[in-house]
């Protein structure tokens, strides 16, 4: 029988999390879903000089506005429990131990001036940055180079150490990736990474194979960028007497620039005008905000599809997924092996699309508070319902929902005067003068009695209907948007579009 899958996302909390964090738990998420296992959340805070107060709560916040919450975490107990390697610490170092008991690794006592002193003296125009490897430590202070006793004394007198993996010599390191297939690498070219810290953490290198193997992940997906340190893990997991459980790992394709020229930074989302992070995020260490997905008004549901879709594909034409959806069609055979290229013009489409997918009423839900955090009076919900399934369809991002259905409330403060003008005329004054008349007259209020009246009226007068509806659009709305204008005026009301045309009228003169 097949053990149960469990993946997990393993973010660092260092700052806001960027689209592709988000996407590499999201396929984490899917992929579990689909095979009905476990998703767990794991916080890699061992660096202590990076943390960042609140940055795990965020990363929380971010899963749960996603709809991708963990079924393990910091926030749950359980039998792998803690999930935070901060708490985890104690149980790194026995297996750093057990590694160098087993001559996998060693101990290193270079101070980080030994160290620099090491690259000055070492490098070659070939190369320029001779790293600690097979070919550099037997020139170091370590306990490969020194004497058994004099390792020991230094361990006695607590001179700080860190550990390091001893890469073997000439062998080629093997691993298949779910993505990738079959990778080689020459253990000559990897360095020899620290394990264990001089603080007595444990390194991303050990903490990351020891918990996958403790947490009994089945399935390891992270960026792309890491395909460099698999061959320490691959090599740290055989070591340790735990090849047969290794996980089975996918580095998944870096999201790039719109250009495709390299990988997508915060910085290119400042430089082109669009987000980068699930949330918002502030930093208390600059004490700077940076724009999120969310509060720029997109709907979980289209920033998950959106994200699936960024180096992976369903293989069919369809393009919008729901969770439920995903789950189903996922694959990680699907997944594409390059970079896919970040596109906002496409993300907000997604948007759009769900915007107009989305019932009315979910849809009230996310409008009201908009409004009235801008202090509108919404009348009542029968009336905001209504609204919004005249407005819904013209949304890309539900902020647009503000500037769509502000004057069904209130009525406009400022109107487009200048494409007015082009359009004004005294025959417009008389139609609109009359209109106001007849509108008084009017015995029942609604769309088609309004429209009646309005194009018999224009008949009559021998005038474009267009021209005048243009003109009539701008005295309720502001102006050149917005659904149809009868169906404005009827939710208005009578008493509300006689005083909308004559205030426009009022300012033309
Ligand atoms: N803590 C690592 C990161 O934030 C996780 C990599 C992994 O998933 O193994 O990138």
């Amino acid at each position: 029988m097949s053990k149960k899958v469990r993946t997990r996302f393993a973010p660092s909390p260092t700052g806001g999390l960027h689209l592709g964090g988000v996407r590499t738990a999201l396929y984490s998420y899917l992929y579990a879903k689909k095979h009905k296992g476990t998703f767990v959340l794991r916080v890699e805070d061992t660096d202590q000089t990076r943390f960042v107060d609140g940055a795990e709560q965020y990363i929380i916040d971010c899963l749960a506005w996603c709809g991708i919450s963990a079924d393990e975490g910091p926030h749950t107990q359980g039998e792998y429990a803690p999930y935070r390697q901060s708490e985890r610490k104690e149980m790194y170092k026995k297996y750093a131990l057990q590694l160098v008991e087993s001559g996998h690794a060693y101990y290193a006592f270079d101070t980080p001036e030994e160290l620099e002193k090491m690259r000055e003296q070492l490098k070659t125009p070939q190369n320029p940055s001779p790293q600690y490897d097979t070919h550099t430590r037997m020139h170091m202070k370590n306990s490969l180079t020194l004497l058994k006793e004099e390792t020991e004394k230094l361990l006695a007198d607590q001179v700080p150490y860190v550990i390091r993996i001893k890469m073997p010599k000439n062998e080629t390191v093997t691993f298949t990736d779910m993505i990738r297939g079959e990778i080689k690498n020459d253990s000559n070219l990897v360095d020899d990474k620290v394990l264990l810290k001089g603080d007595g953490m444990p390194t991303y290198h050990l903490a990351v194979v020891v918990d996958d193997y403790l947490m009994k992940i089945t399935h390891a997906f992270r960026g792309e960028e890491w395909l460099p340190s698999a061959p320490v893990h691959v090599l740290l997991w055989s070591y340790l007497g735990w090849g047969h459980a290794m996980p089975h790992w996918a580095h998944l394709p870096l999201i790039l620039k719109p250009d495709g020229h390299g990988k997508l930074s915060k910085r290119d989302g400042d430089r082109l005008g669009f987000p980068v992070f699930a949330m918002d995020w502030y930093d208390p260490k600059t004490g700077e905000t940076t724009k999120g997905f969310k509060e720029l008004g997109f709907l979980p549901e289209a920033f998950i599809n959106l994200l699936a879709l960024l180096g992976w594909s369903s293989g069919e034409e369809k393009e919008i997924f729901t969770k439920e959806e995903l789950i189903e069609a996922f694959s990680m055979e699907r997944v594409h092996k390059g970079g896919a290229k970040f596109d906002f013009e496409k993300a907000k489409w997604f948007n759009h699309e769900w915007i107009k997918k989305m019932p009315v009423a979910s849809c009230e839900l996310f409008v009201k508070p908009i409004l009235e955090s801008k202090g509108i009076d919404i009348k009542s919900d029968e009336y905001l319902l209504n609204v919004v399934s005249l407005v819904k369809d013209r949304c890309t991002l539900l902020n647009d929902f503000y500037v769509q259905s502000v004057y069904f409330f209130q009525a406009p403060q400022e109107f487009d005067l200048e494409s007015v003008k082009l359009k004004w005329s005294a025959d417009k004054a008389d139609f609109f003068t009359e209109l106001i008349s007849r509108y008084g007259q009017l015995t029942e209020w609604n769309l088609e009695a309004l429209e009646t009246c309005f194009k018999a009226l224009a008949t009559e007068k021998n005038i474009k209907v267009g021209d005048v509806q243009f003109i009539y659009r701008i005295m309720l709305v502001g102006g050149k948007y917005g659904p149809g204008v009868f169906h404005i005026s009827e939710m208005i009301g009578k008493q509300d579009s006689m005083e909308r045309i004559q205030r426009l009228m009022g300012l033309l003169g």
